[in-house]
């Protein structure tokens, strides 16, 4: 049996594990990233590879480092295809985006964390945690057959969306969010689709709601001609046949035609709100292991990133005697930068699983675009007068869920303030629990949702 000692133990290669490690090993701890794929395939991960916010990422790996991996550039919208109301909308995006060449960012910010000091351990599959009383005290793995144990003064779980670490941990006298259940996250599939011929929007991330069961599918284009194209869907729903359902699509489209399937993945990700407490003694999880994703997009490249690095800063200050306490400013600081926001936006998420789907599609068919991007990104509900009766008239039928919309966006704001008095100690949480909690009950019977959490 092999032991190794080291300040901090990250489980997990990907954004969150690298931002983390990079952080920690700058600040010169001791620091190693146990991932269980091998060298050459380690940063392959599934992914619509939309990068939001490209142009403001922590600086624990330089953006220089990562630059050369942003294939697309120039997209500037979405564009909503709703076939069923033979409507396309195009919604513009503010701020920089970004459309990856994933393995390539993935092999980057390896790079970027291992030129900053930390060191990587591939192919060993972490199996389970060491715990003295509630304090976690490193992990065991697995490298090729043989046993190898990690003792650590923090562990952080990096593991993504399905890790197993959580499921090791004794959490009782802990803040650990353990509310976690499998129907608060999403499963999806993708693949990279070379084509013969530049599709035309190139500027564009292309959405559209699946014919068959309550799903969505992307069209993201790398390039003109690489396309990544994939679904997914709540697993609240009726399963999908992912790549059934996919390749009807492709094969209706056609610009498809001709094209060739580069690459597959598939995994799971959460659409839920943030962890209300990611620390323990000894213990943070970071990225989709907490989920840091944004519940109505599913993305979760920059949640990560900021996690991690978050995580990383409150270690360093506790690294002598990581308690629940010393750690907490790290999930101050997730819900003051974007946990309140995701939490905020979640409540859509149970509004439509007790919407009709159609009447959802249908009431989208009927906005003004250029309003509906203005009411989405700068919280704006001014409306010209012309403009308010032509949505008026062609939004008839589908004012019950107008309203339904209203109240359910009054509930989310709502919530968001409560966010913004998220506790400044563990011992505060449960109290701040019970307020969110009030306020999650009357999203509940507003909306007529069955409980999520
Ligand atoms: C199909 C799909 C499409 C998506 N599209 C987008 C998008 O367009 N834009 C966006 O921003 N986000 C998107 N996301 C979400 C985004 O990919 C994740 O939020 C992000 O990758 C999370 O990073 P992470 O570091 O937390 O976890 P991951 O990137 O999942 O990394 C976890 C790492 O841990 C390793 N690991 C797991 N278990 C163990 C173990 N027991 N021992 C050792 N190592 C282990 C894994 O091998 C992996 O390398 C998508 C997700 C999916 C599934």
């Amino acid at each position: 049996m092999t032991t190794h000692e080291y300040d901090v133990v990250v489980v997990g290669a990907g954004t969150a594990g690298c931002y983390a490690a990079a952080a920690l090993a700058r600040a010169g701890l001791d620091v190693v990233v146990v991932e269980r794929k091998d060298e050459a395939e380690a940063g392959h991960i599934a992914c619509g590879d939309a990068l939001k916010g490209a142009d403001a990422f922590p600086e624990a790996i330089p953006k220089s480092k990562i630059q050369d991996a942003f294939t697309n550039t120039g997209v500037d919208h979405g564009r909503f295809e709703l076939p069923q109301h033979d409507t396309v909308l195009n919604i513009p995006i503010p701020g920089e985006l970004a459309v990856i060449d994933r393995l390539e960012y993935g092999r980057r910010i390896i790079d970027g964390a291992s030129e900053a000091g930390a060191d990587f351990h591939y192919d060993t599959v972490v199996q389970d945690v060491r715990q003295e009383g509630d304090r976690v005290t490193g992990v065991r793995a697995t490298r090729k057959g043989d046993p190898v144990t990690y003792e650590a003064q923090v562990t952080m779980d990096a593991a993504g969306a399905l890790s197993i670490l959580q499921d090791k941990t004794e959490f009782d006298d802990t803040t650990f969010d353990t509310n976690v259940s499998y129907s608060q996250f999403c499963s999806a599939y993708r693949e990279i689709v070379e084509v013969p011929d530049p599709v035309e929007w190139d500027d564009a991330l292309v959405f559209k709601p699946t014919e068959r069961a309550a799903g969505y599918l992307w069209y993201f284009p790398r390039t003109e001609t690489t396309i990544n194209a994939g679904l997914g869907f709540q697993m609240t729903e009726e399963p999908m046949k992912l790549v059934q359902d996919l390749r009807r699509d492709l094969e209706q489209r056609p610009e498809f035609a001709g094209a060739e399937v580069q690459d597959k993945l598939g995994a799971a990700l959460p659409t839920r709100r943030p962890y209300d407490s990611a620390v323990a003694p000894g213990f943070v999880a970071v990225g989709d292991a907490a989920g840091h994703v944004n519940p109505t997009t599913g993305g979760g490249i920059a949640g990560a990133a900021y996690a991690g690095t978050y995580a990383a800063e409150a270690i360093i200050d506790a690294i002598d005697d990581p308690t629940e306490a010393a750690l907490w400013e790290y999930n101050e600081r997730v819900m003051d930068h974007f946990g309140g926001r995701y939490a905020g936006l979640d409540v859509y998420n149970v509004l439509s699983t007790a919407v009709d789907v159609d009447d959802l599609m249908g009431l989208l068919a009927a906005l003004p675009g250029e309003k509906l991007a203005e009411a989405l990104y700068s919280g704006s509900t001014s409306m010209g007068l012309a403009l308010k009766v032509k949505s008026a008239v062609k939004s008839f039928g589908y004012w019950s869920t107008i309203l339904d919309f209203y109240r359910t966006k009054q509930l989310a704001e709502e919530l968001m303030d409560q966010y913004d008095a998220y506790p400044d100690h563990p011992s505060a949480l449960d109290s701040w629990q019970a307020d969110r909690d009030a306020v999650m009950e009357r999203v509940y019977e507003t909306t007529g949702a069955e409980p999520k959490y």
